[in-house]
């Protein structure tokens, strides 16, 4: 069972996100609130994947991708992102994201991606 941790600031999304990653056969490890709450989380936890949202307080997560990257080069970093985030994607990518999960969540895509992920 993959072990996941949740990076984001709205409680919603990370109450949504817990829910589909749960139906996906997920078990959730940890949740962190900001950036730096994410590498923190990270290092101490050690997930197999990290969903990690982008727009957050004290460390965005662009941020947190490039601090956790630098600390272990096979992490697994899933970008949630909203439309009209192009420019944040390619960002995330060239800094090692492993995919990206898209507002608004649906659970085969969430699915499909965690998947993926875990597989490569
Ligand atoms: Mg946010």
């Amino acid at each position: 069972m993959a072990k996941i941790l949740i990076v984001d600031d709205s409680m919603t999304s990370k109450k949504f996100l817990r829910t589909m990653l749960e139906r996906a056969g997920c078990e959730i490890i940890g949740e962190a609130s900001d950036g730096q709450e994410g590498i923190d989380k990270y290092k101490e936890l050690k997930p197999d994947v990290v969903t990690m949202d982008i727009t957050m307080p004290i460390k965005n997560g662009i941020e947190a991708l490039q601090e956790i990257m630098q600390y272990d080069s096979n992490a697994k970093v899933v970008m949630v992102t909203a439309a009209g985030q192009n420019t944040n994607m390619v960002e995330a990518l060239k800094l090692g994201a492993a995919d990206f999960i898209q507002k608004p969540f649906e659970i085969d895509q969430i699915s499909a991606v965690i998947k993926k992920v875990l597989d490569e």
